[in-house]
């Protein structure tokens, strides 16, 4: 399971790392949608109070143009009539009367007098202003004292109640704002519920669900508890989301297959290269085996032969003990080959090297080939006298083998050579001196005659 899935979780990723913390849970969609909805609602509620205020007071003033209208038409004939005969009282009391209607804020009225300026009496609201934006109507006041005689007598100027205009623009404004707030509100909260059973739930079930996401539950396909489904973006989002986890689980399943066959071939290839290295450790062995085996007769060689000398040398010289060296030579071998051929000289030498074995096998004893048909035995702790004794024996044996040799001048059968030296700790401090010593002796045995041993 790649780390990404945790990574708004806080809990350790699949791979055992922490994973960087999410965000903090404090802010809801729906609860930023809610204030969003409310702000715009209250730009929108003060944009259209202010369009239905306007046309509020645009209908108040109408009305009220109307109610002067009126009372323009009650009073027209009763005002005209005293005015004709000239009645101040009933003036007086038509004025104050109209002003007592609620519309009215102030009267006044113009009576035409002959070749006077008219008169005026007005009647008003107490502290009423005149202000130019309540309506006003001004009317021609006519009589017709007989039919056919119509005469002008006076001008009926009507201003409006502006505290009525006011108050009754206010009762207006108040309900407006009043209808318009509760509108938004409500639509805030008709946009919160649906938005919370619609998207926010859903959104929490998949978060949740991520959040438990573990590579052991990945099997476990996510659920929205919604009816109907649709293909709308949250279904979408829930097939996402599985498909993922279907992925995911494929990959992991074949990533540990991957590891398993990676440490399957690692084990493998492991053994081979421990069991190549014990045939590599068996090879050397047998190498160095024949490194220091002669492979004709299977006798050590005088390599190793050179290794042993020395220490058995030293030892001799440290335990004051007694150490003779044997050195044999084949008696006319070159005519032996010449005779029989010369692999019946590699039989040959077999067998005397068979006879060296036999007669030399205590422990300690070192017969070697040092080259063509010259061999040495090392006896240590054996003096000169015991060495001319197992050389005797020696000969015997090779008399009583008798390998028929007809070209040999010393006798039919095939004889030995033998030169003897023992360790003289007075006058030898290495061991080639003794080697010399014993080569000198064999040269004796050849030069008198061989087929004898010399010391
Ligand atoms: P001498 O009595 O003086 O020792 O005479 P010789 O003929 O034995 O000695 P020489 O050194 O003249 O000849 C040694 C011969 O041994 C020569 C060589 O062909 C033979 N020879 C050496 N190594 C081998 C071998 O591995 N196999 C065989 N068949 N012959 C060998
Ligand atoms: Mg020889
Ligand atoms: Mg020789």
């Amino acid at each position: 399971m790649p780390p990404p899935l945790d990574a708004d979780t806080g809990t350790p990723d699949m791979h055992g790392t922490p994973a960087p913390t999410g965000p903090v849970r404090n802010g809801s969609l729906g609860r930023r949608l809610v204030l969003a909805t409310l702000v715009f609602g209250l730009i929108f509620t003060g944009m259209a109070a202010a369009v239905r205020t306007w046309q509020a007071w645009r209908a108040h003033l109408a009305s009220m143009t109307a109610e002067l209208t009126l009372i323009d038409q009650v009073f027209q004939r009763t005002l005209s009539k005293a005015i004709w005969e000239m009645d101040r009282d009933a003036l007086r009391t038509q004025l104050d009367s109209a002003a007592q209607v609620a519309s009215v804020g102030r009267i006044e009225l113009r009576i035409q007098q002959m070749g006077r300026t008219p008169e005026v009496m007005e009647a008003h609201r107490d502290g009423q202003a005149v202000s130019p934006m309540t309506p006003q109507i001004t009317r021609e006041l006519t009589y017709e004292p007989y039919p056919g005689g119509r005469e002008v007598v006076g001008e009926l100027h009507l201003v409006g109640d502006e505290r009525v205009l006011r108050e009754r623009l206010q009762a207006d404004v108040l309900g407006i704002v009043l209808t318009q707030l509760v509108q938004s509100l409500l639509l805030a909260g008709v946009i919160m519920w649906l938005f919370n059973s619609l998207v926010t739930v859903h959104v929490r079930v998949i978060a949740r669900h991520l959040e438990e996401l573990t590579p052991a539950t990945l099997g476990r396909a996510l659920r929205l508890n919604r009816r109907p489904r649709g293909g709308d973006e949250l279904a979408l989002l829930e097939v996402g989301v599985n498909d993922l986890q279907h992925k995911l689980s494929t990959y992991l399943e074949r990533q540990k297959q991957d590891e398993r066959d990676l440490a399957a071939h690692r084990d493998r290839l492991a053994e081979l290269v421990d069991e190549q290295t014990a045939e590599l450790r068996a090879a050397n062995r047998r190498l160095e085996e024949l490194s220091r085996v002669d492979p004709l007769t299977g006798l050590a060689n005088r390599r190793h032969f050179d290794e042993i000398k020395d220490v058995e040398f030293r030892r001799a010289q440290r335990l004051g003990q007694p150490l003779s060296v044997l050195m044999c030579d084949v008696d006319f071998f070159k005519r032996y080959n010449d005779a029989y051929g010369h692999a019946q000289g590699d039989r040959c030498l077999q067998q005397v090297a068979e006879a060296l074995r036999d007669n030399f096998a205590r422990a300690g004893e070192i017969v070697a080939r040092m080259g063509g048909e010259e061999f040495a035995v090392l006896l240590p702790s054996m003096n000169i006298q015991f060495a001319r004794t197992a050389a005797e024996r020696l000969r015997r044996r090779m008399a009583m083998l008798a390998v028929p040799h007809r070209d040999s001048p010393v006798a039919p059968v095939l004889t030995l050579s033998i030169g003897l030296a023992e360790y003289d700790p007075a006058t030898m401090d290495q061991f080639d001196q003794l080697l010399h010593q014993a080569d000198q002796a064999l040269y004796r045995a050849k030069s008198q005659g061989r087929d004898r041993i010399s010391e």
